[in-house]
């Protein structure tokens, strides 16, 4: 099924031409909860790996206020689905003993328990070119691999905590069968369900602070004369994205572009994916897809607007810049 974003209400440039110069596009993922396999994109899928190669691991001490295995983020996540599928209002929600299960998974374990091991890292997307016309595959590569280790303090700046893959798929002669997996998870909000990808391109404009601050001062006077909201309407589209404009900066000011640079060879970098908090938010309802109104009967959780089930901290937008000198540098990961 194809996911289509409803046309703009309005094109911003038809009102402020200066911003036509600044039109982009981005590939929106539209990842659904799914049974990807390694030979499509995916987000939180199989990744497809040569066998001969070592699997990224993350050998930095983290921490969590609690631990889960995987299997265990696993277990919760299909016990609350199917509870809430088939939930009679009449009966509570959980059964005893899916109860039981469920208080003992949040419960945890102890966050003594993680070892200095390296950990391996988890699959966060991985991107066929044929899916993504815009990110900047380097000549002869055309899969892209995203990986991070799952802890909150894990994901933001640059580190190997997340890495990037770039890769010819006809390479990959034997695909690895059964990925590593860490032993213990610190943040299962870090951890996407398995999505399929129903890519789509669309038209952006910049957020407010990759703009001349005269031309934002006259769209915000501009804004209050109508029921549009630039941020939420007419500029970034929100949800899991390749490329296009970097999301808005929602709790604190925007970094310089100096501090955007690559850490490795001081290059300019530029947005490569966009790891949001959900698919879309009341202030950016209008680009909710058609075919994904909500219907009344849906079940709450895991929620239309939020497949993957990814959170990055307390609902904020994970922004990866790829190094524009070397995209095979390590990316560097902003929180917005
Ligand atoms: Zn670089």
């Amino acid at each position: 099924m194809t996911r289509t974003t409803p046309p703009r209400p309005l094109d911003v440039a038809s009102v402020f031409p200066e911003l036509a110069a600044m039109s982009r596009t981005a590939t929106r993922l539209h990842p659904r909860p799914g049974a990807p396999t390694v030979e499509v994109s995916s987000v939180g899928g199989p990744l497809l790996w040569p066998v001969e190669e070592a699997w990224p691991t993350c050998a930095q001490e983290h921490h969590a206020r609690r631990l889960n295995t995987p299997e265990e983020v696993r277990t919760l996540r299909r016990i609350l689905t199917q509870a809430w599928r088939h939930r009679n209002p009449d009966d509570g929600l959980l059964t005893r003993e899916e109860r039981a299960v469920v208080d003992r998974i949040h419960a945890g374990h102890d966050p003594h328990l993680l070892t200095a091991d390296p950990h391996p890292l988890i699959p966060v997307a991985q991107l066929y070119a044929r899916d993504v016309a815009d990110l900047p595959f380097p000549e002869g590569t055309d899969l892209l691999q995203v990986l991070w280790c799952p802890f909150g303090d894990a994901i933001e700046g640059c580190s190997e905590a997340v890495q990037l893959r770039w890769r010819r798929a006809a390479d990959v002669v034997t695909v690895l069968a059964v990925a590593p997996e860490p032993a213990y998870i610190g943040a299962d909000d870090l951890v996407p369900t398995p999505c399929v990808l129903h890519p789509e391109q669309v038209r952006e404009y910049p957020a407010a602070h990759e703009m001349d601050e005269e031309l934002v001062t006259r769209v915000y006077r501009w804004e209050e004369g109508t029921t549009l909201s630039y941020r939420g309407d007419l500029s970034g589209a929100p949800g899991w994205k390749a490329g296009g404009w970097a999301a808005p900066y929602t709790f604190r000011d925007a970094d310089e572009p100096d501090d955007l640079r690559c850490s490795e060879c001081r290059s300019p970098t530029a947005p490569l994916l966009t790891v949001p908090s959900g698919e879309w938010d009341g202030e950016s309802g209008s680009w909710r897809p058609a075919g994904d109104e909500p219907e009344s009967d849906a079940p709450p959780y895991p929620g239309p607007s939020d497949p993957t089930q990814v959170t990055v901290g307390r609902g904020y937008t994970l922004q990866f810049y790829a190094c524009t000198g070397d995209p095979g540098h390590l990316p560097l990961t902003v929180v917005q």
